[in-house]
């Protein structure tokens, strides 16, 4: 089987302005970044604010495309799609993004905005049978279907991203870009949402890149994590092992900075999980520091610049 997503040296540059408005050069954003992500998997990009996580999630989604490199979505360069043949591909990859109030869309009913997209995809769709749909797939994220009338101001911050959640399932993707998707959340709803998504994976077997700053989270429910610095991938591997034995300099200090308690809980549910899939293939320009660990050999992050 193909890997859901397979991302090959992707780069991605913004051109520069001069002082005289004139284009002067371009801002390397994203730097030839390789990666594959396995059907009913989730892998965490994680580094600092300005690495250019963002910029990833937009290119493999095609909503802002890359400079160079491919991105295939099962199988299939999306560069070669038809416009049409892309928006059929794009209804089965969708995004959540960190602020679900500037998502919706305030003047449009939570039920209506989920509804919207079965118009614009489904347009021979029964009127009740829309309804019916768009009620389940309240249910489906734990919300009452009795709300579907309601605006986006009067659900709570957790319940708006439950919204997005239920508009980004709706038209049965395999694939989801959550860029920071509970980072604007408050502590205690941010689990929540984060066990919906990982509810959702095991239901419908999709496969998440989840971006998020939160190390912790990232461990609880990443497969595999890609740690980017600077652009550039700089280490990839299954969640435990990168945590356990980062061997990334930029890693060693990205983990250094934030207290990561590990409870039993956490390991152990880790370890109940499948680990059928076969190794992934190589990122990139990355040396096998063991099986499936991939690390920049260099150069080192205080030793360069940009
Ligand atoms: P954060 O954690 O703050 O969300 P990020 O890792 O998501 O950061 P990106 O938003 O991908 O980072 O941005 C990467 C770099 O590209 C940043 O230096 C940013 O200023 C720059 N950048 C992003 N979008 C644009 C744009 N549209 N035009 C010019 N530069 C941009
Ligand atoms: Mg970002």
């Amino acid at each position: 089987a193909y890997p859901v997503i397979s991302v090959r040296n992707l780069s991605k540059s913004y051109p520069l302005r001069s002082w005289w408005g004139g284009k002067a050069d371009v801002f390397r954003a994203v730097e030839d970044v390789s990666f594959e992500i396995r059907p009913g998997e989730t892998l965490g990009l994680v580094g600092e604010s300005g690495s250019g996580k963002s910029t990833i999630g937009r290119a493999v989604t095609m909503l802002n495309p890359p400079t160079s490199g491919t991105i295939a979505f099962e199988g299939i360069d999306l560069a070669r799609l038809s416009p049409q043949a892309l928006c059929r591909t794009r209804a089965r990859i969708q995004t959540v993004f960190q602020d679900p109030y500037a998502a919706l869309n305030p003047r449009m009913s939570a039920g209506a905005y989920v509804a919207e997209a079965f118009r614009l995809h489904r347009p021979d769709m029964a009127r009740s049978e829309r309804r019916e749909a768009v009620a389940s797939l309240f249910a489906r994220v734990g919300l009452d279907p009795h709300f579907l009338g309601r605006y986006p101001h009067q659900f709570s911050g957790g319940q708006r991203q439950r919204i997005c959640i239920a508009r980004a399932i709706a038209l049965k993707p395999s694939f989801i870009v959550a860029d920071e998707p509970i980072a604007a959340l408050d502590v205690s709803i941010q689990a929540q949402v984060v066990n919906l998504l990982q509810d959702l994976q095991d239901d419908l077997g999709l496969s998440y890149l989840f971006i998020s700053h939160d190390l912790r989270m990232v461990r609880y429910l990443c497969h595999r994590v890609a740690v980017l610095w600077r652009g550039r991938i700089v280490e990839l591997a299954e969640s435990d092992r990168l945590y356990e034995d980062p061997r990334h300099p930029y890693t060693r200090r990205l983990l250094a900075a934030v207290p990561l308690p590990d409870p039993a809980a956490e390991r152990a549910r880790l370890a109940a999980r499948e680990t059928t899939n076969p190794a992934p293939g190589r990122p990139g320009d990355l040396v096998e520091v063991g099986p499936g660990h991939w690390v920049a050999a260099d150069p080192l992050p205080e030793e360069t610049d940009r």
